[in-house]
């Protein structure tokens, strides 16, 4: 039976988290990040530096997480901060047009193909939102079709049947959201085509946009089956609606064009509109979306679908993004994919030789293991994992100085950083990890 136990006390994060949920909800800023589902006290990080990151009782943990995502080189890379140090140096917001915007743009342009135009914003969230109101906009049609488990970010339309920390709390959707707003959401089983074939049939000419996570991280790693993004892009071809791919989370991670260059790039299909953030940000807030140039042109100023942002393009986080994209060359792809290759092998074996039914799944250099026995291909096959086993697992990699994200619902991400010292560490915590969850 697995047991949870919480061996390191973390006494100036627990005097951190009392002070924090003084002054602010849960004390936390983003729910996945208070423990709610896993319990314990809450790491308050002050450092990064490659793949480490230091608590505020000045303890070392091999890092995961990567704040979800972005930091693919690593805490505190050299060139990022160097940018952005150059760049604050200047100024920290203009609230005018700027050269690093420009760049951060040609680069986002030069590596995904069906990206022409591209606007940038400040977060994922953004990003989806006004990707979906331009779909809108462009179609002249009100309906979005979503998929249960995925999760875009907190807008209101989207919040349905949404992963990520909805997932990990058991929401259904959320209090605050009117049913007006989420009334011309349909949400449908993920990887189902004959359902996004019924709900376009059963709403002709409504449907502005389909929108998916390029490959799903946010009820887990769930990928796409074979044939099914290339299959919305066709339904929502013939059908007069737009395919959205966000590609938040994948986008410029899995490779140099995001899940797009592993995928659609090969298949000969392209989407129409690209979501981005996380990893376009090197951890500063920024993000983006873009795709056919006749769909951007619709977007304020060029055409009447407004968008705008006072932080857009910030000097600072342009400079970071940029630095961080232009440090992601094919070798450093090349190395965190093998990077995650070790590291998810050494979790599926370790939990193999103690027994504990586990799936191992993957989508290029994502990866999370669910406790469950049979394929994870939908948000309901998801949720049927015995996540106190992952409960278990996460509190003694974490009392070994491995962090893993808190929830069972959640991709786990590596960097070009994980050198062979932070492996052996994961690879020594590991033993006594699966036992806990066995
Ligand atoms: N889309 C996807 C696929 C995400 O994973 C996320 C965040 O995790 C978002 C959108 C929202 O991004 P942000 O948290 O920057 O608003």
């Amino acid at each position: 039976m697995s047991h949870v136990s919480y061996p390191y006390e973390a006494p100036q994060s627990q005097s951190l988290f009392d002070r924090a949920s003084v002054v602010t909800p849960g004390g936390v800023n983003s729910p996945v990040r208070a423990f709610r589902a896993v319990g314990g006290t809450p790491r308050f990080m002050v450092s990064g530096t490659g793949p480490y990151l230091t608590d505020a009782d000045g303890r070392e943990y091999v890092d995961l997480v990567c704040s979800w995502g972005p930091m693919i080189l690593g805490h505190s890379n050299p060139a990022v901060i160097d940018a952005v140090q150059r760049a604050v140096a200047l100024g920290t917001s203009f609230g005018t047009p700027g050269q690093g915007e420009v760049e951060l743009a040609e680069e986002i342009v030069a590596r995904v193909a069906p990206v022409e135009q591209v606007r940038l914003v400040s977060s994922g969230t953004e990003a989806t939102m006004s990707a979906i109101r331009l779909a809108r906009g462009f179609t002249g049609r009100a309906k979005v079709v979503k998929f249960a488990g995925c999760y875009h970010g907190h807008v209101d339309a989207l919040l349905a049947a949404a992963g990520s920390g909805v997932a990990t709390f058991g929401l259904p959707d959320t209090p605050g959201v009117t049913g007006a707003q989420a009334g011309d959401t349909i949400v449908l089983p993920y990887n189902d085509l004959a359902a996004v074939e019924q709900a376009f049939a059963a709403h002709p000419g409504e449907i502005a946009c389909v929108i998916t996570e390029a490959s799903p991280g946010n009820m887990g790693v769930v990928p796409p089956l074979p044939g099914f993004n290339a299959g919305l892009a066709r339904l929502c071809r013939d059908n007069g609606a737009l395919f959205v791919s966000d590609e938040v989370m994948t986008g410029f991670r899995v490779s140099k064009a995001g899940w797009y260059g592993l995928e659609a790039a090969n298949e000969g299909w392209a989407p129409d509109l690209l979501t981005f953030g996380k990893v376009m940000g090197g951890g500063f807030p920024a993000a983006a979306f873009g795709g056919r140039a006749d769909v951007m042109a619709h977007l304020a100023p060029a055409g009447p679908v407004y968008q705008a942002g006072t932080l857009s393009g910030n000097p600072v986080a342009t400079a970071a993004g940029l630095a961080q994209l232009r440090g992601c060359t094919d070798e450093v792809y090349a190395t965190v994919d093998r990077v995650s290759a070790e590291i998810s092998g050494l979790v599926s074996e370790a939990l193999t030789k103690e027994g504990v039914a586990h799936r191992l799944q993957t989508a290029g250099n994502m990866f999370s293991v669910f406790f469950t026995e049979a394929a994870v291909t939908n948000y309901e096959e998801a949720r049927t994992q015995e996540a106190y086993r992952f409960t278990a697992f996460f509190h003694a990699m974490l009392a070994e100085g491995v962090y893993l994200p808190p929830s069972a619902f959640e991709s786990w991400f590596v960097s070009a950083s994980h050198d062979e010292r932070a492996i052996e560490r994961i690879a020594a915590a590991l033993p006594a990890a699966a036992r806990a969850a066995a």
